[in-house]
C-alpha cells in the first residue's frame, strides 16, 4: 500500500486523546519526546507532530496527506478544497461570542484569535462589528477595555464564568476531524480507505455494547422484538431446557431503555461488554 503522512497535534488539549484514539483504531504510534515524526509499525502511515494551527498549512503545501485537528482550526486556517473524511467525536467545543452582559453586537469591538471565522459569521448574520485580533488570553479583553465582547472556544463555560462573561451566540460547533485534500493517486486513496475502515469500525464500536442475557425459552419472541441488533440475535440453549442465552449488539442511544424492557420481558443476568471494533 502507498504510505500516507498524517499530521496531528504535538502537545496540547487534544494530543493525548488523539494518540489514544489512533491506538484504539489499531494503529501503533509511539512519538519520542522531541521527535517531529514517527512511523506507524503496523500500517503504512507516517505521523507528523505539529501545532494544530500549522496542520492546514502542511496539507496545503503537500507535506502531509491527512490532518487530524479541530474543525475550528480547519475553519480558521484551512483552504476550501479540504475534505472532512470523518468526524471523530472527541475534542468537542464551540466557538462562541460572549460579553460581560447582554450586549448589542452592532458597532461593538469583538476580540478573537479566529478573525477569519468570525468575519464570515458577521457577514452571514449581517452584523456590523469591529474585529480585534489577539493571539491568546482573549477573555480578559473586555476587562482591559480593548473590546466589548469576545469570540473564543468554550467547552464547559467555566472560563467564561470565571471572567464574568455570558455566552451570547454560537459561531461554530467543533469536534476533532480527519481532513485532507482528495488523494492525488489511486494508491493513496486505497490506503485512506483502509484507514477509514479502521476509524469507522472504532467509531461504530464506541456507539454500541455487546449484550448477553439469560431468558426463559417462552420469552424469546418477545425479547427478539425488543432487540434492534445487527441481524437477529444469537440464541443458544442452556443446560436447563426451559432457558436460553441470547447475545446481541445494542446501540448506546437506546441502551438503558432497552435494558429495562429486556428485564420486563423476562431477561436475567444481563452481561454488558464493550466492543473493540465493529467492522461492517
Ligand atoms: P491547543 O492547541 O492545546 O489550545 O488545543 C486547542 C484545540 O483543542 C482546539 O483547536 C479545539 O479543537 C480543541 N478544544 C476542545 N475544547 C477546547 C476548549 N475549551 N478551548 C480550546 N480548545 C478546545
Amino acid at each position: 500500500m502507498t504510505p500516507l503522512t498524517l499530521a496531528v497535534q504535538k502537545t496540547g488539549r487534544i494530543s493525548d486523546q488523539t494518540l489514544d484514539f489512533l491506538r484504539q483504531c489499531g494503529l501503533s504510534v509511539n512519538p519520542g519526546p522531541r521527535s517531529l515524526t514517527a512511523r506507524c509499525a503496523d500500517f503504512p502511515l507516517e505521523f507528523l507532530f505539529l501545532r494544530s494551527k500549522d496542520i492546514p498549512e502542511v496539507l496545503a503545501d503537500g507535506a502531509a496527506d491527512l490532518g487530524l485537528c479541530g474543525e475550528d482550526v480547519v475553519s480558521e486556517y484551512g483552504s476550501d478544497d479540504l475534505l472532512t473524511f470523518e468526524r471523530l467525536g472527541f475534542g468537542r467545543c464551540r466557538l462562541s461570542i460572549a460579553a460581560p452582559g447582554e450586549t448589542d453586537l452592532t458597532g461593538s469591538r469583538i476580540a478573537t484569535s479566529f478573525p477569519n471565522t468570525l468575519r464570515r459569521w458577521l457577514d452571514e448574520t449581517g452584523t456590523q462589528a469591529e474585529i480585534v485580533t489577539l493571539s491568546g488570553s482573549v477573555e480578559i479583553a473586555p476587562r482591559l477595555g480593548i473590546a466589548d465582547a469576545i469570540c473564543d472556544l468554550v467547552s464547559t463555560g467555566s472560563t467564561l464564568a470565571q471572567n464574568g462573561l455570558v455566552e451570547l451566540d454560537t459561531v461554530l460547533r467543533s469536534e476533532s476531524v480527519l481532513v485532507g485534500p482528495e488523494p492525488s493517486e489511486p494508491g493513496k486513496r486505497a490506503t485512506l480507505d483502509a484507514l477509514l475502515l479502521r476509524i469507522r469500525s472504532r467509531l461504530a464500536a464506541q456507539r454500541t455494547r455487546y449484550v448477553v442475557m439469560n431468558a426463559p425459552t417462552a420469552s424469546v419472541e418477545a425479547i427478539r422484538g425488543l432487540l434492534p441488533g445487527l441481524k437477529t440475535p444469537t440464541v443458544s440453549q442452556l443446560a436447563d431446557p426451559g432457558w436460553v442465552s441470547i447475545a446481541t449488539v445494542v446501540g448506546l442511544d437506546v441502551f438503558w431503555e432497552t435494558m429495562q424492557r429486556l428485564k420486563d420481558a423476562g431477561a436475567e443476568g444481563i452481561l454488558v461488554m464493550p466492543i473493540e471494533q465493529l467492522v461492517q
